[in-house]
């Protein structure tokens, strides 16, 4: 190198701010800079002609030498130490991380490293501060998010309590209102119970009154015919009184569904016969039933006393609501699966307007109001046919009559 060249050449390797460090094959110091003094805590003088070693902490001296070796071998200008961490060893021990750049370079067929070398100890501080910020903060993050979660938990439970709670309040709320209504409907049933007792039993009961008093005075042998006409008032009265009584059980007995029907084999005409006969006492002047009489073949398996309840009330009701000499037809029809009961009447019929209510309880249409009458039966027949798989319909036209039609399966 020329003299003025070799002053340019020291004046850069002065200036730059990184430590300049060159070694030969040998790996022995050749020349460092004054960044090289600052850096390591050495003078020149401590360091030139001195094994590059002498830079490098303990634990790190016995791979570095077969990195430089591999290095001069490759004879590559490159970036030492990529993917781990390098550290220098100060004159005082104390060690700290660096950065290194290798230039191979030839000076008279000797061959030469310069090694740039950058303290990075503030930006590892820095790296350091930034990492540990970086956990602390995540760690944070992790216990504020646990806080939340658990929060969210109890947020959660808490939701679910009410929910159940809410569930429960309702639950009681229905049942207490179902109380209220049964309690409301028994309440209903009584007082109606009560105005029929004060207004359907006051007249039959007074009728019974007369006629025992009535009988009490008819003493004479030939006055037998008076006594048996009174006997027989008395006997219809109680009969009457007997069967709004039992509407009345019926009505209960269905509402809290305590009946065990009874199934069994019979035949239809012994049903039509009986409620004939029993209704010929309450027939009036001129009325007249008419009814099939080839029936025999025909029998069901039923519960044969609410078929003939039912029967009864149809016929029990054509009877009342038909004037004197009025007919009534019985008409019955059976196929594969059912059999049809028909009550027809010339009677008063049923207004339109009171149609819809007719089967509902205590209901009683206007035009009927004068009859004796609870607004039970229709109701109680309707339950019964429908617990049994049958079902009850009527037509009907004000003052020309009514035809109530039962349906019900021939076995059950
Ligand atoms: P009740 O006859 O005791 O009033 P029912 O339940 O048997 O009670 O009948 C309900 C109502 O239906 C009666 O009040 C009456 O208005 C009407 N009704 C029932 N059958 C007949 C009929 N054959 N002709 C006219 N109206 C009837």
């Amino acid at each position: 190198m020329h003299k003025k060249e070799q002053d340019v050449f020291d004046i850069l390797f002065e200036a730059v701010s990184e430590a300049v460090i060159v070694v030969n094959e040998q790996q022995i110091i050749t020349s460092v800079n004054s960044s090289t003094e600052k850096m390591f805590g050495y003078s020149q003088d401590e360091l030139l002609n001195k094994p590059l070693e002498i830079l490098i902490p303990k634990q790190y001296k016995p791979n570095h030498s077969k990195h430089v070796n591999s290095f001069l071998k490759a004879k590559q200008k490159r970036q030492m130490g990529k993917g781990r961490d390098l550290y220098g060893a100060r004159k005082d021990n104390t060690v700290f991380p660096l950065e290194v750049g290798l230039n191979p370079f030839q000076v008279n067929n000797t061959q030469f490293v310069m090694a740039l070398v950058v303290d990075i100890s503030k930006r590892k501080h820095q790296e350091l501060e930034i990492l540990e910020l970086n956990t602390k903060l995540e760690r944070k993050v992790k216990e504020r998010t646990k806080d939340l979660a658990l929060k969210v938990d109890v947020l959660r439970s808490l939701n679910q309590q009410l929910d159940y709670e809410n569930q429960k309040r309702l639950e009681a709320e229905q049942s207490a209102k179902e109380a209220l209504q049964k309690e409301r409907e028994l309440g209903e049933l009584k007082t109606k119970f009560l105005s029929l007792v004060s207004h359907e039993f006051k007249t039959p009961l007074s009728g019974i009154l007369t006629s025992t008093i009535l009988l009490a005075k008819y003493k004479l042998t030939e006055q037998q015919e008076k006594r048996d006409k009174h006997l027989k008032i008395i006997n219809d009265k109680v009969h009457y009184l007997n069967n709004i009584l039992n509407d009345f059980l019926s009505v209960e007995k269905l509402e809290k569904g305590k009946i065990n029907y009874k199934f069994s084999t019979f035949k239809i005409s012994k049903i039509v016969n009986e409620v004939v006969y029993n209704a010929n006492t309450l027939l009036k002047q001129g009325q007249q039933i008419n009814y099939p009489e080839n029936i025999d073949e025909i029998s069901l398996h039923q519960d044969e006393k609410i078929i003939e309840l039912s029967l009864s009330n149809l016929v029990n009701n054509a009877i009342k609501y038909s004037p004197d000499d009025a007919t009534i037809d019985i008409i019955i029809n059976q196929d594969d699966t059912n059999t049809s009961i028909t009550v027809k009447d010339n009677g008063m019929g049923i207004p339109k307007n009171d149609q819809k209510n007719i089967f509902k309880r205590y209901f009683r249409a206007q035009n009927a109001l004068l009859n004796k009458g609870t607004g039970i039966g229709l109701n109680i027949v309707k339950n019964h046919l429908q617990n049994l798989g049958g079902s009850i319909t009527f037509k009907s036209e004000e003052g020309t009559g009514s035809m109530f039609t039962i349906l019900i399966p021939n076995k059950n």
